[in-house]
């Protein structure tokens, strides 16, 4: 299950959202003061492409020498 770092623009408050599904639409909504005005946060692991592991997997191999 995934975790999405927010925080919000009302009250800054940051918070995590727990997702059950990647392909889900998510209605973020401060638990502080209940706003919508949230903006999703970078977290370290989004930042270093740990989700995205077979893309880089794809680029690495079209840079091995074919011969
Ligand atoms: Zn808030």
């Amino acid at each position: 299950m995934p975790i999405y770092e927010y925080h919000c623009d009302d009250c800054k408050e940051p918070f995590d959202l727990f997702v059950r599904s990647v392909n889900a639409a998510v209605k973020a909504v401060c638990p502080q003061c209940g706003s919508e005005h949230v903006e999703k946060a970078v977290t370290a692991a989004s930042a270093l492409g740990l989700g995205n592991a077979s893309s880089f997997a794809s680029s690495a191999a079209s840079c091995a020498p074919t011969g």
